[in-house]
């Protein structure tokens, strides 16, 4: 089975290329040419002149359409599958959150057995917390928080069957950065978040391999003149940062603020979303806790920010709103940046021949119109 979209503009992390056609065999991308002179396909798309993309690699995101990663449910997978194309991704980590050791245990041991099926494809877990700072637990349970523990990370890696890539750990309570080599020596890559850090704990921590910054402004030491905390270290550092751009975490000024600074070399946007996102307003559970979800807002008894219902679709047209990036930026903080970090890059993610047919369409007004995962079309919207 062979699929031709023709007649789309093209948006790579570097460039973007008018009046080309992009043939699909299978489930992967087997050329790409220049209109009008077009191969001969079993289905033809006509793709208007639209913007064609990697899809969305999402990697934070606790739950969508019902279900969380901590339900330790078997249907976890199949629910948030099938739904994440609707919004724009196609790929994502599988994103728990503190909580019992073994809430934690059962909730890694039922994504240690994944295979790819249908729909978004799992490339792995973020782990976030328990090893956070009592000081800035946003919507993690502070019950559970623990110390950083190497055999602990160790434990849980084994259990996961190396499914972890991602964790959110506070680096200033690991002073000896003994957790950190355990990271590094584990394959998992490190991201401060809910962290107490100061500038100077995060540039040596970034010495010994820390590599990202969980949601930017949300769970963190802030901006201060005399000390620039985790926020002034996200703009003048070299790690990755993560953002919700809702609008709702951050005001836009702020997501503007952080484009700025940091450019779209090292944001990825993220929608951190819980199992609301796709449902309409009403009473959730986020790890135990209550959650009133009412607009784009989710939020815990206390008034405290309980993940959020944000999609990519609607992250992409807020950055194009609150910042003035383009759309090889939007490749680059969607797709390109998380999956370089997280070395993915040699085998997904690029608009070339070989790599798998995950990719999504956007109309002028930002509009997503269609989803395609491995070859096949899962959305459209016209
Ligand atoms: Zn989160």
């Amino acid at each position: 089975m062979s699929l031709l979209i023709e007649n789309v503009t093209l948006v790579t992390h570097e460039n973007v290329f008018e009046n080309k056609w992009l043939l699909i065999e299978e489930d992967r991308i087997s050329s790409v040419g220049q209109m009008p002179d077009v191969p001969v396909a079993d289905k033809t798309i006509d793709g208007g002149g639209k913007y064609l993309l990697p899809g969305a690699f999402e990697i934070h995101i606790h739950g969508a359409n019902g279900v969380d990663a901590m339900d330790a449910d078997e249907n976890f997978i199949e629910k948030i599958s099938s739904h994440l194309p609707t919004t724009g991704t196609t790929s994502f980590l599988a994103t728990t959150m503190t909580g019992t050791f073994e809430n934690i245990r059962s909730s890694i041991e039922n994504l240690s057995d994944y295979n790819y099926s249908a729909g978004a494809e799992m490339l792995g877990i973020h782990q976030e917390g328990p090893f956070i700072s009592t000081k800035h637990p946003g919507a993690q349970d502070p019950k559970y928080i623990l110390p950083p523990d190497a055999d602990d990370i160790r434990t849980m890696q084994e259990l996961s069957n190396h499914q972890i890539r991602l964790i959110t750990y506070a680096p200033e309570e690991d002073p000896g950065h003994e957790f950190l080599s355990a990271l590094n020596d584990l394959n998992i890559i490190p991201s401060a978040g809910h962290t107490d850090a100061t500038y100077e704990q995060l540039g040596k921590a970034y010495r010994h391999g820390l590599r990202h910054i969980t949601h930017l402004y949300n769970g963190m030491r802030g901006l201060h003149h005399r000390e620039p905390g985790v926020v002034g270290y996200s703009y003048l550092g070299d790690a990755y940062v993560e953002i919700i751009a809702d609008g709702v975490h951050s005001k836009p000024e702020m997501v503007r603020l952080a484009y700025d600074n940091i450019t779209s070399s090292r944001m990825i946007m993220i929608t951190d979303a819980m199992r609301a996102q796709g449902l309409p307003d009403g009473e959730y559970d986020l790890g135990g806790q209550n959650v009133h979800v009412n607009g784009n807002e989710a939020r815990l008894e206390s008034g405290a920010l309980a993940g959020s219902v944000l999609t990519m679709e609607q992250a992409v047209k807020n950055m194009f709103e609150f910042t003035d990036c383009g759309w090889t930026d939007i490749v680059k903080m969607t797709s390109y940046n998380a999956l370089k970090s997280l070395d993915m890059l040699a085998c997904r993610g690029l608009l070339e021949a070989g790599y798998p047919a995950d990719l999504v369409m956007y109309d002028k007004d930002k509009e997503l119109t269609m989803t395609i995962v491995r070859g096949e079309v899962y959305y459209e919207n016209h």
